[in-house]
């Protein structure tokens, strides 16, 4: 077997694509021709938006980065993590509207953002004293969700908004941590710190329920597959954090005025996975409140910026005659069947994204013509299906296809200007002041007064 990127050495990788052992394969594999992509996917109006619409925007979106370090061991490495939440008054946004576009200065001014950041131990950095960097890395995981506090007027931990997703979480054991000491246990974890019953007594974390560790590498190089799933976890954690800071305050009566924006798909991939049904019955039972205090659903949109259903989006609006398959301001929404038949190519029965999403994903055109590849979480048991395109279900889709419209910038045509400067934000993590619910607070009350 050629070790990794042997061949790349050799020749270039077109030449690779062109040579006949891939002709081949190729032409034994199935093929979507041009006509068939676009008879399927029907363009059609959303319904009408709420009015008025929601006048501040949260967005959340985190990176990691992961960095050398000198410690005196060879390749050791620790990854840098943080998580922005913008918070962007619409209103304010309205004012500059007017001269489009917007002067990237003045765009900022609307923004309160506020970031926090963790650094986690990667190959070759063992803290305390730990046996491995997968303990280490395992233990500041822990520590990260222990010791994230969001608002610093508000105590409640990162923590306890996953120790209470984690209660709907069926108990069952894993493999203990600490295989690699030779421990052959199968053990629950449990919400709080607890130990091995093996003789070691080692500690066991909540967080080793979410298994990311198992995608540790302790003795090669990069752990970037691990670093995203911290990062995937912490921002959706986020999410769920601050809904319930909202009910803990009283202050979901006030949540027609607010939408939330996340970076990504509704899901949770990989090891963690479980916390996406968890997640889904936690919004359920929030929407519900919500839904009784003011008759409406809560807005949560995920964008995504990348992969397989935005590059199918840009395949299908490019017609042959070089005209446009979507119409500005017209959405899709794709079925199982269609995904299955035309994006993710599957036979199974299973329903796509059945285990990983906590939402489900539509096409948007927006009026200035930016293509959007969107996710509109499932509040309802009714919602939580993929098996008809038409939007009644979803109350709140109006509304989304009109904030799309007003977040969409000149600069970055395919992505929205809060999730682009979240992003930025938590590139450069100067605000560790985390205020995310006084300025929430300070608008919210200003506009009920
Ligand atoms: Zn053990």
């Amino acid at each position: 077997m050629p070790y990794e990127g042997e061949y790349a050495h050799y020749q270039p990788l077109k030449r690779i694509v062109e040579s006949e052992r891939v002709q081949q394969l190729l032409r034994r594999s199935r093929v979507l021709g041009p006509t068939v992509l676009t008879q399927e996917a029907m363009p059609k109006t959303p319904p009408a938006a709420d009015s008025p619409l929601p006048s501040l925007v949260l967005a959340i979106d985190g990176s990691y980065a992961e960095v050398d370090v000198r410690n005196g061991y060879p390749g050791a490495k620790v990854g840098y993590c943080s998580v922005a939440s913008v918070v962007l008054n619409l209103a304010e946004l309205e004012h500059l509207d007017i001269d489009r576009p917007v002067n990237p200065v003045d765009f900022r001014r609307t923004e309160a953002p506020s970031s926090d950041a963790s650094a986690l131990p990667g190959c070759n950095v063992i803290t305390r004293d730990h046996s491995s960097a997968k303990d280490s890395f395992r233990e500041a995981l822990f520590d990260l969700l222990h010791d994230a506090i969001v608002d610093e007027e508000d105590n409640t931990r990162l923590l306890a908004t996953y120790q209470a997703l984690l209660a709907y979480k069926p108990t069952e054991k894993i493999e203990c941590p600490y295989a690699h000491l030779g421990c052959d246990h199968q053990v629950p974890i449990t919400s709080d710190v607890s130990t091995c019953p093996c003789e070691r007594r080692k500690p066991l974390f909540p967080t080793d329920a979410l298994r990311i560790h198992e995608r540790f590498n302790d003795d090669s190089g990069t752990n970037g597959e691990a670093f995203g799933y911290v990062l995937s976890v912490w921002e959706r954690l986020l999410l769920i954090h601050l809904l319930r800071c909202f009910e803990q305050r009283n202050w979901l009566d006030r949540l027609n005025a607010v939408a939330f924006f996340l970076d990504g798909p509704l899901a949770i991939f990989g090891p963690p996975a479980w916390l996406s049904a968890a997640v889904s019955r936690e919004l359920q039972r929030l929407n519900a409140i919500v839904q009784e205090k003011t008759g409406n659903d809560i807005v949560i949109v995920g964008i995504e910026k990348s992969g397989n259903f935005v590059a199918h989006f840009e395949e299908i609006d490019s017609r042959e005659d070089g005209g446009q398959h979507f119409q500005p301001g017209s959405f899709f929404l794709p079925t199982d069947a269609y995904i299955k038949k035309r994006i993710i190519f599957s036979d199974s029965t299973k329903r796509y994204g059945a285990d990983t999403y906590f939402g489900r994903k539509f096409f948007y055109k927006t009026k200035s013509g930016a293509r959007i590849v969107a996710n509109i979480p499932f509040l309802t048991p009714e919602q939580d299906s993929l098996a008809s395109d038409d939007p009644a279900p979803y109350p709140r889709l109006g509304t989304v296809c009109a904030l799309l419209d007003k977040l969409v910038t000149c600069r970055f045509p395919n992505a929205l200007a809060p999730i682009v400067s979240a992003h930025a934000q938590a590139s450069i993590p100067l605000h560790l002041g985390q205020k995310v619910l006084r300025q929430l607070a300070q608008v919210l009350m200003r506009e009920r007064g």
